[in-house]
């Protein structure tokens, strides 16, 4: 076989597909890679027989592939409940095998990943990165002052790729699925759109089916795995890897798009014998969190911005993550509280006003201390908070609060700000339904489409029309079934 030639290979459905062989194929620990001439599908065969041949991993991949498929709708033979549009939703976010090769021999087929995941010409002028995989550490690690300002991102688009890691984690783990080994290497990431995918799908556990033999990636096993590696496979106490491993995994990654630093990885010595011994236990049985507030012996000295400056929500589950959690796995945060605090971060963050800000945006913790962690620029102005709640079913005229966010000029609003019974996920409409518009010294809301939004004095608000925010300014977002009321709070900062 010679570089360049086009092979066909056969699918378990009987299709075919056309790959070319190439003897220098991508080589992982487990599978090698080669592409369909148009180079939209990567068609990938196992190192070892060993693998290829064994009946339980094709059982185990069969079912990824179908039952387990949250980027296949139901009616085409994929994940329960999957609709064609959340479907298109996760095809997006995750790279997940489509297709099972039978001849030559046993292999799969995945999408190859959006281009937005590779980096371009010009994406450095120091290090050659064209073609290459935007796998996180390149924006997390030392390397990212050689990346271009715009490759980079900001904060606000760093929380936005933790928010859709989640969302994937949390859709994967609702099924009963883990990853195995979520790891930096595993989760490309593009900050400039701040979007995620999550690749190397075939290492998946699969609930009832013979665990992959992975154990996943440094810096992002679990302690107790890392703890119990020498252990036989077999052995009662070995941890594997599972949910809550990766629940482990997840947290890290989201502490390193956040701060860029790994959130073990600090200047405690825990073994002088060997560099191997301390990395096993600083990064396993003796792990302790660099931001651990009662124990600082691996905080590093000039820390800079730490978990108290983002939401007091997200600062918990940190510590839960990487304190109470750390070492004893049922504590640690699941992925759905992961996506449900970081959306209630998102809703707090505000454009710095500092003009030459690195991070550009920040979470507002305290409406009566409005300066940016990052730089230390007070924001200018009033602080305006919005509080959308909801009308308790059977108790008309009782209300209780669904969410709140801070303005800021120009920000969108969408159904959920609207709807009681809609919240930002997958199923969700993402367009815009109003927006905030700071005009002629006053603040508006203006109706971008809402049907039945009213003003404070009852009136209809039709498209295009605005509602003054006054301090206590109360008004219905919409009068139709489930529509929200959105009550005003100005804060003047001290
Ligand atoms: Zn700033």
């Amino acid at each position: 076989m010679r570089s360049g030639e086009v092979h066909t290979a056969i699918l378990e459905n009987g299709s075919q597909i056309q790959y070319v062989y190439d003897a220098n194929a991508p080589r992982g620990g487990m599978k090698h890679t080669f592409f369909t001439p148009d180079k939209r599908f990567a068609v990938q065969f196992f190192n070892n027989p060993r693998d290829s041949e064994n009946p339980r991993l094709q059982d185990r991949i069969r079912t990824i592939v179908g039952i387990y498929n949250p980027t296949l709708s139901e009616e085409d033979g994929g994940a329960l409940g999957n609709t064609e549009k959340t479907a298109e939703y996760f095809r997006q976010r995750f790279c997940w095998p489509v297709a099972i090769v039978k001849n030559p021999e046993f292999g799969i087929v995945c999408p190859t990943y959006p281009s937005n995941f590779f980096f371009g010409e010009g994406a450095s002028t120091v290090l050659n990165l064209k073609g290459k995989d935007k796998k996180s550490n390149w924006f997390t690690g030392r390397n990212r002052k050689y990346l271009e300002p715009a490759e980079r991102g900001d904060f606000r688009t760093m929380l936005k790729t933790a928010i859709g890691l989640s969302r994937t984690v949390r859709r994967m783990h609702q099924a009963g699925l883990a990853h195995s080994d979520l790891s930096c290497n595993n989760v490309l990431i593009d900050p400039k759109s701040g979007s995620a995918v999550v690749i190397d799908i075939d290492s998946l556990v699969v609930p009832n089916k013979y665990a992959p033999e992975v154990v996943g990636t440094r810096g992002y096993i679990a302690p107790e795995v890392l703890a119990t590696l020498e252990l036989d496979y077999n052995d009662q106490r070995r941890a594997l890897p599972c949910v809550q491993t990766d629940l482990h995994a997840l947290p890290v990654l989201i502490y390193e798009y956040l701060f860029f630093r790994h959130p073990l990885i600090g200047p405690k010595i825990y073994s002088t014998k060997s560099a191997e011994e301390d990395d096993f236990l600083a990064l396993g049985e003796k792990a302790t969190f660099i931001e651990n507030p009662d124990d600082h012996s691996n905080r590093p000295p000039n820390l800079g911005v730490t978990i108290q400056s983002l939401s007091k929500g997200l600062e918990k589950l940190f510590l839960r993550a990487f304190v109470d959690g750390l070492h004893n796995p049922s504590e640690r945060p699941t992925a759905m509280e992961w996506e449900t605090e970081l959306l209630k971060a998102w809703d707090r963050l505000v454009p710095c006003a500092n003009p030459k800000c690195e991070k550009k945006w920040f979470i507002l913790r305290d409406e009566l201390t409005p300066v940016c962690p990052f730089c230390g620029t007070r924001a200018a102005g009033k602080i305006i908070r919005l509080g959308f709640k909801s009308e308790m079913r059977g108790k008309k005229g009782v209300y209780r609060g669904k969410s709140e966010v801070i303005v800021y000029d120009k920000m969108p609003l969408f159904d959920w700000h609207v709807f009681s019974n809609i919240h930002n996920d997958e199923k969700a409409d993402p367009s815009m339904r109003a927006y905030i518009a700071y005009y002629n010294g006053m603040w508006l809301l203006v109706n971008n489409g809402i049907e039945g939004m009213m003003s404070p004095s009852g009136r209809l608000v039709p498209k295009g029309s605005a509602v003054e925010l006054k301090d206590m300014a109360m008004f219905r977002m919409s009068n139709k079934e489930n529509g929200l009321l959105c009550e005003t709070m100005i804060i003047n900062g001290t």
